[in-house]
């Protein structure tokens, strides 16, 4: 049975995550949420989405879906957001930072912080709902602050970079193997 993966792109509809001028969270969090999906498919990943259009759905519906189809892991796509406008750099989120679920978020997060991002981390959450309310191994990487410019281009100018970086830390820490579109 290949490998199933549930994909969220946070935010959504109603929700449109932080807003910077005329970006939206919940637009780029889609795109990249998308971009992934082809990338992890075409590597043989059944890959499965809480969203593929701007429509609303609460972090609890969201894990469910994961739960309902019986997902493997469970990737949550964000920006990050900061007063000042100044702090910038990748950050991922875990539960825990125990088993594959943190060696693949640690990899993830240093391969973008490796394109030219600052890098923030890995950090375990208790409370957020995508991470705690799902039945397998689940991350939320911060792709970036929306609120910050450099952060913004860097995303433009680097973007098939870094989402197959993304797919790449996911595929390979498991050792399989990953190929580019
Ligand atoms: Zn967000």
């Amino acid at each position: 049975m290949p490998l199933r993966v549930c994909i969220d792109a946070g935010h959504g509809g109603e929700d449109p995550g932080t807003v910077n001028g005329k970006r939206y969270e919940k637009d780029d969090t889609l795109r990249l949420a998308l971009q992934l999906g082809k990338i992890l498919k075409a590597n043989g990943v059944d890959v499965v989405y809480t969203r593929t259009e701007d429509i609303y759905s609460s972090p609890i519906n969201k894990a469910n879906i994961g739960n309902r189809l019986n997902a493997d892991y469970f990737i949550s796509i964000h920006r990050n957001t900061a007063i000042f406008k100044k702090t910038s750099g990748v950050k991922t989120l875990v539960y825990n930072k125990k088993g594959m679920k943190y060696k693949i978020a640690k990899d993830i997060n240093d391969s973008i912080a490796a394109i030219g991002f600052i890098n923030r981390g890995v950090k375990s959450r208790k409370c957020t709902t995508v991470l705690y309310h799902t039945n397998m191994p689940a991350l939320l990487i911060k792709i970036g602050f929306i609120t910050n410019d450099s952060d913004n281009i860097l995303l433009e100018s680097k973007y098939n970079e870094i989402v197959e970086a993304v797919a790449k830390s996911f595929l390979e820490v498991q050792g399989l193997q990953y190929n580019s579109l």
